[in-house]
């Protein structure tokens, strides 16, 4: 989704740290057969936070401690929250260190010394310190250039395949995606309007405003310029009633403005939020 359309806040959502002023969550988040959003915050924080779910924030290799070396940093949640010996930690750590690729004498260094992809493998190793099974990555490869992107990008593959993790990445480059994704979510005015297999839903997709993500990406085997999308994401304190994709949708017709869309299948595991797919008699 494009900017403002709530894939961030959904990420913090899943961790439980949105703001403290948020009045309503609805809908659950099972882990193992449990709902998180039932658990006690104190129950939460201290079995799932960090310790089954974990995430690399946006922008989380330009929040380094300046003044502290890396080994330290990433040490710290096993010391103070797990209360682990510091030789038993730092032996972690090195441990971490290697899984993403970095050298053992990164430990001491400080991360004005690193790269910019180098800070990146550190924050994905501080994601990994208390073992989780899946780590939500918002943006982790956006403010590094392409080379640097693949690379981070096949280190993730890699741990996924390695360390048996989930991954939840957030992007708004469906490119990128389609590399590292088995499934895809496409988020519009804070609602995933079009979930599926990165298959289905690139090659069909079932929901115009994916169609119109898609037809704006350049083709290098056609002429034809990239299309835009026409108008604005909707201010999600007051959205538009109905569908909200229906100001800008090309196809809006009837009960697009007044109804909202459910949730309808497009396939067998394919669903689109479109009355498009609205079955005759189904749903
Ligand atoms: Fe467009 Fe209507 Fe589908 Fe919304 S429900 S995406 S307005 S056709």
């Amino acid at each position: 989704g494009e900017s403002g359309s709530g894939k961030s806040s959904l990420a913090l959502a899943l961790l439980q740290v949105l703001p403290r002023n948020v009045q309503l969550y609805e809908g659950s988040v099972r882990m193992e057969g449990v709902d998180v959003m039932t658990l006690r915050a104190e129950e939460f924080r201290q079995t799932y936070r960090w310790k089954k779910m974990s995430m690399v924030f946006q922008g989380a290799m330009h929040a380094l401690n300046p003044v502290l070396r890396v080994g330290h940093q990433v040490a710290e949640p096993l010391l103070i929250d797990g209360g682990m010996p510091k030789r038993q930690a730092h032996e972690r750590v090195y441990e971490l260190l290697d899984k993403v690729g970095l050298p053992g004498e990164v430990f001491q260094r400080y991360p004005h010394e690193l790269s910019g992809g180098m800070k990146q493998r550190v924050v994905t190793a501080m994601a990994l310190v208390q073992y989780p099974k899946l780590v939500v990555l918002d943006e982790p490869t956006s403010a590094l250039d392409v080379s640097i992107q693949a690379q981070i990008t096949n280190l993730l593959k890699q741990l996924k395949r390695d360390l048996g993790l989930s991954l939840i990445f957030i992007t708004h480059d469906i490119a990128l995606a389609s590399d590292v994704c088995d499934r895809l979510a496409v988020i519009y005015g804070g609602q995933v309007v079009e979930l599926g297999s990165i298959e289905d839903v690139l090659s069909a997709p079932q929901h115009p405003y994916t169609e119109k993500l898609l037809a704006s990406l350049p083709k290098l085997q056609s002429d034809a310029p990239p299309e835009f999308i026409p108008g604005q994401p909707p201010d999600l304190v007051s959205p538009p009633q109905g569908c909200r994709f229906h100001p800008r949708c090309p196809y809006a017709f009837e009960p697009c403005a007044d109804r909202d869309p459910a949730f309808f299948a497009a396939g067998p595991a394919h669903w689109s939020r479109c009355w498009l797919r609205e079955t005759p008699g189904g749903g």
